[in-house]
């Protein structure tokens, strides 16, 4: 495929790219790592924002009308997205799993009655969403879960904990897995919800992480009783569906992902020129020069790969076990750039946020302890190479694994 912009989309790409800047929160500045002191702010200018891409017509460019999207292609959806990586990147944080998981998955497998009821609210930035998949005993292994749904009188009581849910004390809606058949083998009784957030039973616990944000939880349910209509899919095909939104999961945004990165090689290029290292600007130091080149060439080879499946997608395929490439292509060199900068600092390295001595605002400090997350989170790295061993190149299984599929 060929990359390049035709002159049309060129010309829809500088359209929207004006319109966003004058659609920006006028407070919003894109080079600070934190523009909003709370999450609830952050939540309420991400909502506001993305009503206002919607009334302007720039929301799910590649969705039905039907839907509340503008039926026309998945390159100016592309356009659009990328457009806002590169530039406000915040203002997209909360709506992560909205956009990326729960939108794509009841798109695939939601009946008539959720695409029209789900797809428009979460367009117009009415609705965020959270995913509630992984469990104190199912992580790694998700077919573990233990949540109980008992169906009954039109409803399935649900009863269980749920952990590391990202964004749960924001959200609205939860894509939820849940036990409802104990007596089958454990993939086979499974399935999926659309737990309203707000219902009695539901309650949400922060989790503190090193960053010092609480941006994950805790989410204990006791009998919820989410009507039946809330079932996506058929009961019992909750392991199928789960796959469906791993797999958007993994393939989520790579190219996205890497306009948001170019911008902090930028910001990591301007940070070396302000600090200095054995007396001379960090910029001039030669391993600092391979570590800026090294997070240069991981981050065109994650757009690259991101433009590989993006033409797979253009071409009718849906997203495979080869998004596990993308995962270790954007959590491993986020980890490496936020060592580079916080190392090119020198002593200064240790200071966050808040000191008039911090460096561009604390930006690497907060992204070198959030980086560790991101080997852990949408699937470790040890399980994304197994993925990539077992699925994409059809190597033989692990053997723990083998053992515990034929439980
Ligand atoms: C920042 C963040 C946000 C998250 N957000 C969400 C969310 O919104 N919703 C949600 O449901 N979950 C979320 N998670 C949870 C995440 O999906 C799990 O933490 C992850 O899948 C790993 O599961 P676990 O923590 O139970 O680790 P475990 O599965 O217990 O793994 C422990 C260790 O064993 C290794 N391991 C496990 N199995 C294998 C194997 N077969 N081969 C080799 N090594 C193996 C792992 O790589 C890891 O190093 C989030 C996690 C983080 C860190």
């Amino acid at each position: 495929m060929d990359f390049r912009l035709t002159s049309e989309q060129e010309a829809f790409r500088r359209e929207f790219a004006s319109w966003l800047e004058n659609n920006t929160p006028t407070d919003f500045d894109p080079q600070r790592f934190r523009n909003y002191d709370t999450h609830e702010d952050l939540a309420q200018a991400h909502r506001d924002f993305q009503k206002r891409l919607s009334e302007a017509g720039y929301a799910g460019m590649n969705l039905p009308v039907a839907y509340g999207g503008q039926g026309r292609s998945t390159m100016e959806e592309m356009i659009v997205t990328e457009t806002i990586s590169r530039t406000c990147p915040e203002l997209r944080a909360p709506g992560v799993i909205t956009f990326g998981m729960a939108a794509p998955t009841i798109l695939v497998c939601g009946n008539e009655a959720q695409k029209a009821e789900f797809l428009p609210k979460i367009l117009d930035g009415t609705h965020i969403w959270c995913q509630g998949f992984s469990e104190p005993n199912a992580g790694s292994d998700v077919a573990n879960v233990s949540t109980r749904a008992e169906k009954d009188n039109g409803h399935y009581v649900v009863t269980g904990q749920k952990v590391w849910t990202s964004f749960a004390h924001l959200a609205d809606y939860c894509i939820l897995l849940v036990r409802t058949d104990p007596g089958a083998k454990k993939h086979k009784g499974l399935s999926y919800l659309l737990l309203d957030m707000t219902l009695p039973g539901v309650e949400v616990r922060p989790i503190r992480q090193i960053t010092g944000e609480a941006d994950f939880n805790e989410v204990y349910m006791e009998d919820v009783r989410v009507p039946e209509s809330m079932l996506l899919g058929k009961e019992g095909d909750g392991w199928k569906i789960a796959l469906t939104t791993l797999a958007f999961e993994r393939a989520m945004g790579d190219v996205s992902k890497a306009a948001a990165y170019e911008t902090n090689v930028e910001r990591l290029i301007a940070m070396a020129r302000q600090v200095r290292r054995s007396g001379r600007p960090a910029i001039e130091d030669p391993v600092f020069r391979q570590d800026l080149a090294r997070s240069y060439i991981e981050v065109m080879t994650l757009k690259y790969n991101g433009l590989r499946n993006f033409s797979n997608q253009l071409e009718g395929g849906t997203p495979g076990p080869e998004g596990s490439i993308g995962k270790l292509l954007w959590s491993e060199p986020f980890q490496r750039i936020n060592e580079a900068a916080v190392d090119a600092q020198g002593p200064v390295g240790q200071i966050a946020e808040g000191s008039p001595w911090s460096v561009q605002e604390g930006f690497w400090q907060f992204g070198f302890l959030r980086s560790k997350g991101s080997t852990v989170e949408a699937g470790t790295s040890e399980v994304q190479r197994n993925i990539i061993g077992e699925r994409v190149l059809g190597l033989p299984k692990d053997s723990s694994r083998a053992a515990r599929s034929k439980e």
